[in-house]
């Protein structure tokens, strides 16, 4: 086993995502929105969907309900085999219907999740590089 398999993928930001990543590095989340009509976009766009109008990151509150969710038993990706079984969720965002982001869910038994529990956004440095990603706690009531 080589180094570079001991740590999960790494992001590889574009001009599409670096907004994103240069947020999670403040410990912020943003996403990306239309700057005429208001309209949140992801996966991220250069122009929106609807208006064709440009698209900016911003700020979101970084609460929303788990859409979705499965449970990883095998060590399908490199740097989380120490963590199995472990959840990865679609957490529909607070800002909008239909605005999902997918997000390892921390700080809970997998066998406690359910769909529709209500989620915040903690950040954890990921292991192998600079980066800081969001992961989905349940949220405190
Ligand atoms: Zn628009």
């Amino acid at each position: 086993m080589t180094d570079t398999a001991m740590y999960p993928p790494q992001p590889s930001p574009d001009a599409d995502t670096l907004g994103f990543w240069q947020a999670t590095a403040e410990g912020r989340l943003a996403m990306c929105r239309c700057q005429l009509c208001g309209l949140w976009h992801m996966p991220p766009l250069e122009r929106c969907r609807e208006c064709a109008g440009p698209t900016a990151f911003e700020p979101v509150l970084g609460t929303g309900s788990l859409y979705s969710f499965i449970i990883q038993h095998h060590p399908a990706i490199s740097g989380y085999t120490e963590n199995l079984p472990y959840a990865v969720g679609l957490i529909e965002l607070d800002e909008q219907q239909g605005l999902r982001l997918p997000a390892r869910i921390v700080g809970i038994e997998t066998s406690a999740i359910v769909c529709d529990m209500r989620m915040q956004v903690v950040f954890e440095q990921l292991p192998g590089g600079d980066y800081v990603v969001p992961v989905f706690t349940p949220a405190i009531p």
